[in-house]
């Protein structure tokens, strides 16, 4: 097999449990690299070492580069994970980290770098062949004139968009002409001060479309394949908050057509490892929005309807090895959902850190829960509020949500405040039970019941 014998993971939480499990599986060793607020993690308790790379605020310990490159050095890591979130995306880490002589798990820091500036994403998809929104084909400039002829050839309303932007911020829509002026050179000055370029694009406003992304996999001869899609339309501020694949209402032949498309991107790129591209989906048709290049939150409902281990894959390709499977070896099957937990007050959305005094989780067939969480374990007030993840997996779409009403009803998390009610009530929704939900739903029901 490759040549890594030994991992550190540059991560926290359930992704980072998650990627020493499949390490263990592979007879990997694990390095678990933790900040002083972090000393409990479960996965940091599990691995053969861990290294403490500096106090709680992650700039200075999950963010801080050379703290974690010399934990790798100090350990003889071969290989650095570096899971989502925290420096998973960013293109300077993966160069430090090969050059330090370590294999970043990971695709090339210059795919990194070109999804992480959105013009520069579109142009390179556009050129793949991958179907984008209509838009101005790259950044606007300063000519109003030129502005507005755009913006009306596209049809209003439309969104303006920060090319360095992420994270739901640093986008406007526009309904009306006379605001477009004002509009651009405020989401300019924003886009400036908040991700440090003023570059802006423009962007068809699609009013009511779906969120589905594809999942691909490619390895370092040339092969690439699709995994096929996730519908992540219940959202919330932009955040996720249920997942579930594969999409309802994809037929086969589109879900082939999408993802066949993906995967020749990935080749024509030179892409390595997993990627998701993201698509909003209105009236049967794809546009892309932005690629993730790293291992997504819900990748388990892609897992569990291929039997797929994404990150094993992930682990194999960075030391080298060629895709085990082929595209006609990838079969679809039953239906798979998951729910995020987070530690907030399921009313006001408000963060719940602290004491887990009593937790049991569910259990049962088709019953998957990815968390790191324990008796006794202490939820820190410093990341992000989410603890862990509730898969299920059914024959149908239906069986997979009685399954997850199930597994809600017998998870107890004691202590601190969950999301758990919000999850049981989503489950028992009509409008979520009959499927094919647009992005807008979620805030929809929650508004509707305040
Ligand atoms: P970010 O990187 O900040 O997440 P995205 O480009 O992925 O930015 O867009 C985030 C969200 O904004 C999308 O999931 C969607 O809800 C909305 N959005 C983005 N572009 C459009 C568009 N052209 N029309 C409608 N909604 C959009």
């Amino acid at each position: 097999m490759s040549s890594i014998k030994k991992v550190l993971i540059a991560n926290r939480g359930e992704i980072a449990l998650r990627i020493l499990r499949a390490c263990k599986e592979l007879g990997i060793q694990t390095v678990a690299v933790y900040s002083t607020a972090d000393k409990d993690l479960k996965h940091v308790r599990l691995a053969d070492e861990a290294v403490c790379i500096g106090p709680h605020p992650s700039i200075k310990s999950y963010l801080n580069i050379p703290a974690i490159i010399s934990a790798a050095e100090l350990t003889h890591s071969d290989a650095i994970h570096p899971g989502y979130g925290f420096l998973s995306e960013n293109a300077d880490f993966a160069d430090q980290v090969e050059q330090s002589g370590f294999i970043f798990i990971g695709p090339r820091a210059e795919n990194i770098r070109v999804m992480g500036d959105k013009v520069a994403a579109i142009e390179a998809m556009k050129r793949s062949g991958v179907p984008c929104v209509p838009g101005s084909d790259g950044a606007l400039d300063d000519n109003e004139k030129r502005s507005i002829k755009i913006a009306k050839e596209i049809g209003l309303p439309i969104i303006i968009k920060a090319s360095g932007g992420g994270g739901g911020r640093g986008m406007r829509v526009v309904d009306e002409e006379k605001d477009l002026t004002d509009s651009i050179q405020l989401t300019k000055s924003e886009a400036l001060s908040f991700f440090g370029n003023g570059e802006v694009y423009m962007e068809k406003f699609l009013t009511t479309p779906r969120h589905v992304e594809i999942q691909v996999l490619a390895d370092q001869h040339g092969n690439a394949i699709h995994l096929g899609e996730r519908d992540c339309s219940m959202q919330r501020r932009h955040q996720k908050v249920v997942e579930e694949a594969p999409a309802p209402g994809i037929s086969a032949e589109l879900r082939n057509e999408i993802g066949n498309i993906c995967a020749e991107a990935c080749k024509k790129i030179n892409y390595r490892g997993a990627g998701t591209f993201e698509f909003l989906f209105d009236n049967d048709e794809f546009y892309f929005i932005e690629m993730n290049t790293r291992v997504q939150v819900e990748h388990p409902v892609t897992e569990m309807i291929t039997g797929i281990d994404i990150v094993r894959e992930q682990i194999l390709i960075a030391g080298g090895d060629k895709l085990s499977f082929k595209q006609s070896d990838v079969n679809i099957q039953g239906h798979a959902i998951e729910c995020r937990i987070n530690a907030e007050d399921p009313e006001s959305f408000m963060p719940s850190p602290g004491k887990i005094t009593q937790y049991h989780a569910a259990g049962g067939l088709g019953v998957r829960i990815d968390s790191h969480i324990y008796n006794g374990y202490n939820v820190p007030p410093h990341y992000d509020s989410m603890i862990g993840k509730v898969i299920t997996y059914g024959d149908n779409r239906n069986n997979a949500i009685i399954k997850m009403q199930n597994a809600l009803d017998e998870m107890v998390i004691d202590g601190i405040k969950t999301n758990i009610p919000l999850q049981r009530k989503i489950m028992i929704d009509k409008v979520f039970q009959k499927g094919g939900m647009n992005i807008h739903y979620l805030e929809k029901m929650l508004g509707d019941e305040e």
